[in-house]
């Protein structure tokens, strides 16, 4: 599995004189961006988790880019000036942990290129091109089995030419540390050493380099005038190519499954696994993890991962983490609290529900005095009902159980990932989720949150089901990093995809999208006289519940059908009280989709 890339940005770029005297060759704009963030975003798209930049020359433009992306690290190259690429790529060694994509930083390239590195048989790859033409060429020599023997940019020293390097490589951390070796070794007679010289000096010692070749690949090296006019010239092509990959667009408003990116969709397409190797038990570990940093301060959080919708997430916590002597109370104000009592009672746990209005805010002070009337040891609660947008007080709630000692179980699973969460600072010692709904992954893994403290009592608990049990799939994973059984595997690198994009996004800015899409569906409401259910201020910004409208003529099918017809899935509503349709604005999509939405809905609406 290729997790890093490393890009090596520290060159001065000088044969593009002016352009590059105040600023590094990669920010030379193609398109309307600088070439190295379109790098960047497609590396991210393919599945790099991290991107390790080496800078040099005007090494604060990528101090700036590395604020935007959070999965970039910096390593400077302070003797850029006197040092060739592999002084360089040096610099970054320390920071690579295993196999990682090798990039320059003037490249402009199809990113199929990296789904081919991705996807080779072979540890050390370089790709290589057909002729060119660019006056610039890296010749590779390959031997009969097509390994590297030599690069030369005098096409008369190579006898067996296989083709052009292209600056895209995936090499070995072995490798690596051979390369470095080799520039070590050769500091002084030859300072300004270029990476494939030390990698074609110990392709020919201790590691095979082996040579891929894309005869048509689009691609162009920007090293000079010349080479930026026809960079320019090729980028349409490259746009054409990458579109041509792209999935038909539906956008779901829908409380969940979320639209996805199609680079989580293109995620799942990858080579089969027994997910009992090594391999995948890293990819299941990171996912734990990073889930684990996005629900809680480090450290202090477990994530137990089941497949299996939010559902079982939720029958895992009720199932799971109460003893036989604890007392329940469940708050129920939308079908997933009562989803939670149902669920309380088919195990017979002792369990109250305290019953409220599904579009009223709750009243903290009755549940408080509620919670204190009996020997509650347990509460559980849904943070957002995703029936109607209600948004409860969850964590003020929580804490006050904190403080009388009750332990808390909380239904995260529309919140989680649009909503800052820390559980310490909440009081939510178990907390569900799932990864089709904010994280925007596939449907199909469930996890459970769990603080450490809260979790370890349940070791002595009994055990109510089998599947789903909290310990035992938590002790087995920890021993074994495995799932007790089969998981889903394709689903978990969607997931290990769409952990990526929201690390690259942040929660928070995940959150003001979300919330600006909300923002322009409640303006257009409000211009059509529709009304809301549940009263602003309560609303979780999420998902917003409309009272159907009042003409005879309203029928939702007809609505949904006029939708469908836009590429947009609506959802009726779920309520007894009131009849409403619901709109949710979760999942990978953009305010301007939204507004296209309320175009459709005001069309409908003048048909009434
Ligand atoms: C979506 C959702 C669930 C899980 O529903 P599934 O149909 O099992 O995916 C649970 N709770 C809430 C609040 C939800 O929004």
């Amino acid at each position: 599995m290729i997790r890093q890339a490393v890009i090596m940005a520290g060159g001065l770029g000088s044969r593009l004189k002016d352009k590059t005297a105040l600023m590094p060759k990669g920010f030379i704009e193609i398109g309307g961006m600088p070439i190295v963030e379109q790098s960047v975003r497609k590396l991210f798209a393919a599945g790099i988790e991290e991107i390790i930049i080496g800078t040099g020359h005007c090494a604060e433009w990528y101090e700036r880019l590395a604020v935007q992306y959070p999965g970039i690290r910096l390593a400077k190259n302070e003797g850029y000036a006197e040092t060739g690429s592999m002084g360089t790529l040096a610099c970054c060694a320390p920071l690579v942990y295993g196999d990682f994509l090798l990039l320059e930083s003037d490249l402009l390239y199809d990113a199929i290129g990296l789904t081919v590195l991705i996807n080779e048989t072979h540890d050390n790859v370089l790709l290589a091109s057909g002729a060119t033409g660019s006056g610039d060429e890296v010749y590779l020599e390959s031997d009969a089995a097509g390994f590297l023997v030599r690069n030369s940019k005098n096409r008369t020293a190579i006898v067996r030419l296989a083709g052009e390097l292209v600056g895209i490589s995936r090499v070995q951390k072995y490798a690596l540390d051979q390369m470095v070796s080799y520039m070590n070794a050769h500091r002084s007679d030859e300072p300004k050493m270029e990476y494939e010289t030390a990698m074609s000096a110990v392709s020919t010692q201790s590691v095979r380099i082996f040579i891929r070749k894309i005869e048509y690949f689009l691609w162009r090296e920007i090293d000079d005038a010349s080479h930026l006019t026809m960079a320019e010239a090729l980028y349409p092509k490259i746009e054409e190519a990458e579109s041509l990959r792209q999935i038909r667009r539906e956008v779901l408003l829908n409380p969940g499954p979320a639209t996805t990116s199609d680079s989580v969709k293109y995620a799942q397409v990858c080579a089969d696994i027994c997910p009992r190797e090594t391999e995948f038990g890293e990819v299941m570990e990171w996912i734990r993890a990073e889930l684990s940093c996005m629900a809680g301060k480090s450290g202090s959080i477990e994530t137990v991962l089941f497949g299996g919708s939010g559902t079982a997430a939720d029958e895992v916590m009720l199932s799971s983490c109460i003893p036989d002597t604890g007392k329940l109370l469940i708050v129920d104000n939308g079908a997933y609290g009562t989803r939670f009592a149902k669920i309380a009672s088919v195990y017979k746990l002792n369990f109250d529900v305290f019953k409220s209005s599904g579009f009223t805010p709750l009243d903290t002070e009755a549940v408080k005095a509620k919670l204190l009337e009996s020997a509650y040891t347990h509460f559980a609660i849904v943070y957002h009902e995703t029936t109607t947008g209600l948004l409860n007080p969850a964590p003020e709630l929580c804490r006050f159980c904190h403080d009388h000692g009750i332990t808390t179980i909380v239904d995260a699973v529309s919140a989680f990932a649009a909503i800052p969460i820390d559980m310490d600072r909440e009081g939510f010692d178990f907390m569900a989720s799932t990864s089709n709904k904010n994280i925007q992954g596939m449907a199909g893994v469930a996890f459970v949150f769990c603080r450490k403290e809260a979790l370890e009592p349940l070791a002595s608990y009994p055990m109510r089901n089998y599947y789903l049990n909290l310990w035992d799939q938590y002790q087995y994973f920890k021993k074994t990093r495995q799932t007790r059984f089969t998981p889903p595997v394709q689903s978990l690198y969607a997931l290990r995809q769409a952990i990526i994009e929201t690390k690259c996004e942040t929660i928070e800015k995940r959150y003001k999208r979300y919330s600006a899409c909300w923002e322009r569906l409640v303006k257009a409401v409000r211009k059509l006289g529709l009304t809301m259910l549940v009263p602003e201020e309560a609303q979780s910004k999420l998902i917003t519940a409309i009272i159907d409208p009042a003409s005879p003529k309203y029928s939702f099918e007809d609505l949904h059908e006029l939708a469908r017809g836009h590429g947009f899935t609506i959802y009726p509503g779920k309520l007894a009280e009131a009849n409403t349709f619901r709109i949710a604005n979760i999942g990978d999509i953009q305010p301007d989709e939204m507004t296209t939405f309320t175009q459709v809905l005001e069309i409908y609406m003048r048909t009434l």
